[in-house]
């Protein structure tokens, strides 16, 4: 009986596609008729790409509104419906209620991750989902 012959790569399934895609983001400090009373002074930013906040150097950031965005940024990372409010409302106020601060979240572009990269939980079996 002959042996078997070995599996050709080319008989070997294809990866999985684990490609995810996530907007990256550009928060910008925003002036209004209002005084400022935290120190974010207008056109201070900082943008988000996965998981990475990024500040220009020597830039620093108020923790307390940074603390109020923080929250919106993953939904505002991922794709939602176009009648979504997060969709559409951009202007996050200061938390604080003396500070006419704004800050304004945009979606500067995207970035593509696999799954596999960002955990070790394993996708479902593809017959699945
Ligand atoms: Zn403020």
């Amino acid at each position: 009986m002959p042996e078997p012959m070995p599996e050709s790569p080319a008989a070997a399934p294809a990866p999985r596609d684990d490609a995810f895609t996530l907007f990256d983001l550009r928060v910008e400090v925003i002036a209004t008729d209002r005084p400022m009373v935290c120190n974010h002074p207008a056109g201070d930013f900082f943008t988000l790409r996965g998981e990475n906040l990024a500040f220009p150097p020597g830039q620093t950031f108020p923790l307390y509104p940074l603390a109020a965005l923080l929250p919106l940024l993953p939904a505002k990372q991922r794709p939602t419906h176009p009648n979504d409010w997060m969709t559409t409302d951009a202007e996050i106020a200061c938390p604080d209620p003396y500070c006419g601060g704004r800050f304004r979240i945009t979606r500067t572009g995207t970035t593509t991750f696999r799954h596999a990269d960002v955990t070790l939980v394993p996708l479902p079996p593809e017959d699945s989902v």
